[in-house]
C-alpha cells in the first residue's frame, strides 16, 4: 500500500495506472475506518485493476459550529485496518494544500443541496461537492465507490457528475449496519452506553414503516405520525427530520406509492445521525 500525501504524486500515480490500462476504483473517506467504509473497499477490488482509498476529513463541508475538530481521527488504526484489503494506495492530502489561502472556488448542486440534511447544514454539500470534484480531479478514478447511508451525497454526487461531464462511474453501495441495525458511522464513537442502546430507535422506525407500507399502510400521515412517536419515545432522541420523499427526486411526497425514501435526522444527546431507507416497490 503505497502512502501518498502529495496532490501533484496522487495525479501522476494514477496516469501511470491508467496508461498501463489499468481501472482504478476509488473510495474518498474521512476516516475512523468501519465495516461500512470497508464494504465500499471490497467492491471497488471486484470490480478496479488498482484501488486507491483517501482519507481527509474536509473542513469545508462543516459549519463552524459543528464537530470539525473532534470528529473521530484514527489514521494508525485504519491503515492497519486496510493492509488487510490490499488496496493500491493511500491518499492522505493535507488540509493546507487541498484549500490554501486564496481559494475561491465551489460547486454547487442546486436543488438536491437544499433538501434535508441541507435545510440545518446549509453549506455542508457546497463543502461535498466541491471535495468530490478535486477529488476526482486528482485521483482520476474510473469508478467511485460511495454508501447509500448518505443517501443524499450520493445523489448530489451523481448528479454533479452527470452536469460537470466528470468521467467516472459512481457506484452507490447498501448501508452495512451494527448487530442491532443501528447504521455504522463514525459518529456513533461519541455515544455513551445508554445513547449506543437509544440510537437504534433510528432503525426501528425506518424498519416500521418498511413493514408497514409491505403490510399496506397508505396513509402517509399516520404512518409519520407513528414513526415520530415511536422516535420520540426515546427521551434522549431529538429528531432533526423525519421525511419521506421520493428516491429520485428527494421532493417530499404526499402519498405512498412506489418506491419512497425514508430518511432521517437525529440528534442523539449531542451527535447528529442519520439513516435512510428506501420501502416499497
Ligand atoms: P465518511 O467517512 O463518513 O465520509 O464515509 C465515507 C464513505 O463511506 C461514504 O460514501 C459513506 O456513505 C460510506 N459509508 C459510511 N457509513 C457507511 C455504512 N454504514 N454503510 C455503507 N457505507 C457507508
Amino acid at each position: 500500500m503505497r502512502e501518498i500525501k502529495d496532490l501533484r504524486e496522487m495525479h501522476l500515480y494514477s496516469l501511470k495506472a491508467r496508461s498501463h490500462g489499468k481501472k482504478i476504483g476509488f473510495v474518498p473517506t474521512m476516516g475512523a475506518l468501519h465495516e461500512g467504509h470497508l464494504s465500499l473497499v471490497v467492491e471497488a477490488k471486484k470490480r478496479c485493476d488498482i484501488v486507491v482509498v483517501s482519507i481527509f476529513v474536509n473542513p469545508i463541508q462543516f459549519a463552524p459550529s459543528e464537530d470539525f475538530a473532534s470528529y473521530p481521527r484514527s489514521l494508525g488504526k485504519d491503515k492497519k485496518l486496510l493492509k488487510n484489503f490490499a488496496i493500491d494506495a493511500l491518499f492522505l492530502p493535507a488540509a493546507e494544500k487541498m484549500f490554501p489561502g486564496g481559494f475561491k472556488t465551489f460547486v454547487e448542486v442546486e436543488a438536491l443541496s437544499k433538501k434535508m440534511c441541507g435545510r440545518s447544514r446549509p453549506a455542508h454539500f457546497r463543502g461535498v461537492a466541491t471535495v468530490a470534484t478535486k477529488l476526482f480531479n486528482i485521483v482520476n478514478p474510473d469508478l467511485a465507490f460511495f454508501g447509500e447511508k448518505d443517501y443524499q451525497q450520493q445523489l448530489i454526487i451523481k448528479q454533479l457528475v452527470a452536469d460537470l461531464n466528470l468521467p467516472v462511474e459512481v457506484v452507490s453501495l447498501p448501508t452495512v449496519r451494527e448487530f442491532d441495525g443501528l447504521a455504522m458511522s463514525s459518529r456513533n464513537a461519541y455515544l455513551n452506553p445508554r445513547e449506543r442502546k437509544s440510537a437504534v430507535i433510528l432503525y426501528k422506525a425506518l424498519s416500521l414503516a418498511q413493514r408497514e407500507v409491505k403490510g399496506g399502510e397508505r396513509d402517509l400521515n399516520k404512518l409519520l405520525f407513528r414513526l415520530r412517536a415511536l422516535i420520540g419515545s426515546e427521551p434522549s432522541v431529538r429528531l432533526d427530520y423525519l421525511v419521506a420523499v421520493d428516491p429520485k427526486t428527494l421532493q417530499e411526497v404526499k402519498k405512498i406509492g412506489g418506491k419512497v425514501l425514508f430518511a432521517l435526522a437525529a440528534f442523539i444527546g449531542k451527535t447528529r445521525l442519520i439513516d435512510n431507507m428506501v420501502v416499497g416497490e
